[in-house]
């Protein structure tokens, strides 16, 4: 285990480290090494890579330089010995769970998980005969009750739409205790606000199509952790499944790294004003702001742009979300534009055998991605589509 607290010259400078075959003359920013393969200069060296002999790079759905230094920052960021890169956060998330479970295993899962993450628990590990048993993860003694005999303690903090955020230290020690792999999906506060590895975690998981790339540009996912749970990713799910990050994604997520301190700074700055003006409108009845509901769990440092409220029935959502002009209609999140999600049209994707995702998301609901726009203009915006909705 790392230190809990980053030494911010140690960080600066893994963030710059670079690795000189993707730096080829000198050039400041590393070079896109575009090829599907890599040749040998004669059998040897072939027979050797083959053997084992020798690590190098063979073919890019293994290894490719650009994607391997995208690689290294995120693990150097996160304070793992490796991280993977995948061609989203969906392909982490389902990479690192299939390369440990055997029919048969149980998942325990925290509720409000990211959707597409349910439905693979419900629908695809289903039919492998892999459970899952939902979990408040505030409720650290209806945990401890449901991992015995566990193989996977599935986390998020803070989670999708309700924000709860989570004691993550204790969720790992719990875990520990009762043998079970933990994994958490940390795309919401990054490893700029949060650390899960220096907290007990052991694989930190992410969708890098939100902060990590920063600029809704890629769809991307990282797997972050120890060698010998990352290994086995690597052994089985990259090669099998095939689900590889392309060097001209890692690329572009090598460029989004360079900003990610600042730009999250900046999130959190922007969400948190928005957020308290929120609270404070007569027609919010509740603001879901990790930062509003109470201290933030030891471990999570800050804050990010994502956050929800709900509207008492004096607001139209549909007239609400109409009248937004900074903010537009749209799913994901993590890059310089404000978006808005109502929940009441999510909830209609929710419905029939999937239904039990409505853990309590209320209709009445609505989702902020809050961007780089500026605070006054993005809160003018607010406060006059809010009038505009008013019924
Ligand atoms: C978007 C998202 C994912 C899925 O990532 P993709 O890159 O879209 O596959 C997973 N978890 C959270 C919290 C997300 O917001």
């Amino acid at each position: 285990m790392t230190d809990r607290t980053e030494d911010p010259v140690a960080l600066a400078q893994r963030l710059v480290a670079h690795d000189e075959m993707t730096h080829a003359y000198e050039a400041v920013v590393p070079g896109i090494i575009q090829t599907s393969l890599f040749t040998f200069p004669n059998f040897q060296e072939m027979a050797d890579t083959y053997a084992g002999k020798r690590a190098r790079n063979v073919y890019s759905r293994t290894t490719n330089p650009t994607v391997t230094e995208f690689e290294r920052k995120m693990a150097a960021l996160e304070g793992t010995e490796d991280a993977i890169g995948f061609p989203s956060g969906m392909a982490a998330i389902s990479g690192a769970v299939l390369a440990l479970v055997q029919p048969g295993d149980r998942i325990v899962c925290v509720r409000h998980v990211y959707p597409d993450a349910y439905r693979l628990f419900e629908t695809l590990l289903k039919k492998w005969g892999v459970t899952t048993t939902y979990v408040d993860g505030a409720d650290l003694a209806a945990v401890d009750a449901a991992l015995p005999g566990a193989r996977l303690l599935y986390l998020e903090s803070p989670n999708s739409w309700m924000m709860e955020a989570h004691d993550v230290a204790a969720l790992a020690a719990l875990a520990r205790k009762h043998g079970a792999i933990s994994l958490i999906d940390n795309s919401w506060a990054t490893p700029v606000f949060q650390r899960p590895a220096t907290l007990g975690v052991d694989l930190v998981l992410h969708s890098a199509s939100k902060y990590i790339g920063g600029h809704s540009d890629t769809v991307a996912g990282v797997v972050a952790g120890r060698l010998e749970l990352t290994g086995l990713i690597r052994r089985t799910i990259c090669p099998y499944i095939g689900a590889k990050l392309g060097p001209f994604e890692a690329w572009l997520l090598l460029r989004g790294l360079r900003t990610l301190p600042i730009r999250m700074k900046a999130h959190e700055a922007s969400a948190l004003t928005l957020a308290r003006r929120l609270a404070e409108h007569p027609n919010v009845t509740k603001v879901h702001h990790p930062a509003l509901m109470g201290a933030l769990p030891p471990g999570l440092t800050g804050t990010s742009g994502l956050f929800s409220f709900t509207v008492d029935d004096g607001i139209d959502i549909p007239a609400l979300c109409d009248a937004l002009a900074f903010f537009h209609l749209g799913v994901s999140w993590g890059g310089h534009e404000s978006l808005v999600v109502p929940a009441l049209v999510t909830h209609v994707q929710a419905a029939g055998p999937n239904s039990a995702l409505d853990f309590g998301v209320p209709a009445t609901m609505i989702r902020l991605h809050v961007g780089l726009e500026g605070t006054e203009a993005l809160w003018a915006d607010l406060d006059q589509a809010l009038t505009a909705a008013k019924r």
